[in-house]
């Protein structure tokens, strides 16, 4: 049996090694695919639950690796946001996203500017000098600032450590004319007391939420409720992953004003959203 237990011992520490080795070669490639740029940002549809309009989209990472392809965020982000390379990838994601609203901008109809939603990590929203970054930003390049949306999610580490020092900071945010958006609301450490403590123009029901929503009156009780929360509060609502047009129906009649999934479009690259944009009865 001991010497079981110190095999055991032994596999455990080999996918320890294992793993700190991972993470140091993710870590000295992401720091080249900066220099390279080798980052891509993908966007997802937005739409207005009443009328199916595209109004906004969500930026969402992606890395182009040389080797391994196109490579979700999922796999990389948990070690940029150790590293604190997160911080001039997140940079990298906020001015690639005002470029594009300048773009976009100039590409519609200037009366219907098409809003960018940002994801925020916990380790930017801590970051002393995120609010002259955007502020640098959103002066080289124009639009309506009111176009850009960042979105955080309420996690221990951002939260936990200086509640105060998010607060400010997101209040800065929305004093340079930006949106604020609570990402995956329900979920991990979002409490009512923070909607009361952040500035906080939309709420963001998880996708958790919306998956057996056709099957579940639970679900459905949750959305309702959290919806009208939401709007006593003057927020936006939206609901992320719906996939069905049941799903999308169902949200609808419980008041939801955002949908975005699947069902409406995957993540794409701006050349394909551009053809949507000029061209919006082709989806
Ligand atoms: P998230 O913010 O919750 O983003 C939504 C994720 O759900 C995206 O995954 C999106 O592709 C996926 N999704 C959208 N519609 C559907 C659907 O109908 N069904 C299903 N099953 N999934 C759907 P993605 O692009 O892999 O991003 C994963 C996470 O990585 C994001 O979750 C976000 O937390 C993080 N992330 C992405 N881009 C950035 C970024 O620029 N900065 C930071 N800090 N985090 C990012
Ligand atoms: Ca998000
Ligand atoms: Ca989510
Ligand atoms: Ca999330």
């Amino acid at each position: 049996a001991k010497s079981a237990g110190r095999a055991h011992y032994q596999l455990f520490d080999e996918q320890m090694q294992m793993q700190v080795a991972t993470q140091l070669r993710i870590e000295n490639e992401l720091h080249r695919a900066l220099e390279r740029k080798e980052f891509r940002l993908f966007f997802q549809p937005i739409v207005a639950a009443a009328t199916g309009q595209l109004v906004s989209v969500e930026a969402l990472l992606r890395w182009q690796h040389p080797v391994q392809g196109l490579l979700s965020p999922v796999e990389f982000i948990p070690v940029a946001e150790e590293t604190g390379l997160i911080v001039p990838i997140g940079t990298w994601v906020i001015e690639e996203s005002c470029r594009l609203a300048q773009h976009w901008g100039l590409l519609r109809d200037t009366n219907l500017p098409l809003g960018v939603s940002v994801n925020l990590s916990p380790r930017q929203l801590l970051q002393s000098d995120l609010v002259d970054t955007v502020s640098r930003l959103f002066r080289t390049y124009s639009f309506d600032p009111g176009c850009i949306e960042f979105s955080f999610e309420v996690t221990e580490t951002a939260v936990m450590t200086d509640p105060e020092a998010a607060a400010m900071t997101l209040q800065a945010l929305r004093d340079l004319g930006a949106r604020i958006a609570i990402d995956d609301f329900g979920t991990g450490y979002s409490s009512l007391a923070y909607l009361k403590q952040f500035p906080v123009d939309k709420l963001k029901i998880d996708r958790s939420f919306v998956m057996g929503i056709s099957e579940s009156e639970l679900d459905q009780a949750i959305v309702r409720t959290v919806t009208g929360l939401g709007h006593a509060m003057q927020m936006v609502v939206i609901a992320e992953g719906v996939e069905t047009a049941e799903q999308a129906r169902i949200l609808q009649s419980l008041d939801v004003d955002l949908l975005q999934g699947y069902f409406y479009g995957r993540p794409q690259p701006e050349e394909q959203l551009e053809a949507l944009l000029l061209n919006p009865n082709q989806a």
